[in-house]
């Protein structure tokens, strides 16, 4: 059995876990706005641990006024971030500081007088937090976005532009459209490249991975959306499973048709799999002694 040279909670969310297991122990009961991570089995632990969740902002006037309530890595928005701090509660901020910064740089450009441009999903909740602390910025998914029209127009004015990015863009979508921009008449253009590696690095050493092994286990919620690009990734390589836990395991994967045992299987996992849940699906593999 191999394991993957990067996999699992990727420091952002590591940070808002150990957090959390901090607050429960000095508080008990721990309130998050929103999910921290989608993955079952940490929300069930948490949970019986004093995690309770809420997902409105009108829930926040039923808690306790001394509640403790910790947000997401990915952020919330600004608006939501002023009403949870006016509420009198007790706020822990979880935002990731990766993400924390595309704020940081944003700020400074727009201060700087330069029109801000962000690249990114303009739906993911990292975005939707990161375009509330901007003034009207412009967004940008795809090369493609730079041929509409209120785009086009809207940067046929810009002389200075600053350029931030959404922590998970792939380079190669970044290049393109900065290779666009370039040949716009902008007469400066001054980027930060506010990219976090962590999602590149599970996804390149799990295909590093998948080309080594005859099987592979992609471990993490069936919810979490990094875990299931890194099951597509491996599964275009090598025969793949995407389980949440060892329980989720046949041990007919790891035979072939004549009977004979595969002889390598590789393990990775999404940025929010818990630690725990990994090492129960080693234990099982080195039970079977795979
Ligand atoms: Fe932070 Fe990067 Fe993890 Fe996002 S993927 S939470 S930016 S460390």
């Amino acid at each position: 059995m191999l394991l993957a040279d990067s996999y699992g909670f990727c420091y952002g969310v590591k940070r808002v876990v150990d957090k959390l297991n901090e607050l429960l122990d000095q508080h008990g009961n721990v309130y998050t706005y929103g999910q921290l991570i989608h993955n079952n089995q940490f929300t069930e632990r948490m949970t019986q641990r004093g995690m309770k969740l809420i997902n409105e902002l009108s829930e926040i006037e039923t808690l306790p006024k001394d509640a403790v309530v910790l947000t997401r890595a990915h952020g919330v928005l600004k608006d939501e971030m002023d009403s949870l701090q006016k509420s009198g509660r007790v706020i822990v901020d979880g935002t990731c500081p990766f993400v924390k910064a595309v704020h940081i740089k944003a700020s400074v450009l727009e201060n700087e007088g330069y029109t801000v441009l962000l690249i990114g999903d303009r739906n993911h909740p990292e975005v939707r937090s990161a375009l509330s602390y901007m003034n009207d910025p412009i967004i940008v998914e795809s090369p493609e976005d730079l041929n509409r029209p209120e785009i086009r127009d809207r940067l046929s004015q810009v002389k200075r532009l600053g350029v931030v990015m959404q922590t998970t863009q792939s380079a190669d979508n970044v290049s393109q459209i900065l290779k666009h921009l370039l040949d716009m008449s902008i007469d400066e253009i001054k980027l930060f490249n506010t990219r976090c590696n962590a999602t590149e690095e599970r996804q390149t050493a799990a295909q590093r991975l998948a080309h080594k092994v005859d099987v592979m286990l992609v471990i993490g919620g069936k919810h979490s959306a990094n875990t299931r690009r890194l099951y597509q990734l491996c599964s275009a390589i090598t025969r793949s499973y995407h389980i949440e836990t060892k329980d989720d395991i046949h041990k007919e994967w790891f035979y072939r048709e004549d009977g004979s045992p595969v002889e390598r299987v590789g393990i990775t996992a999404g940025a929010s799999t818990p630690d725990w849940v990994i090492r129960d699906v080693v234990d099982y593999l080195n039970a079977l002694q795979l």
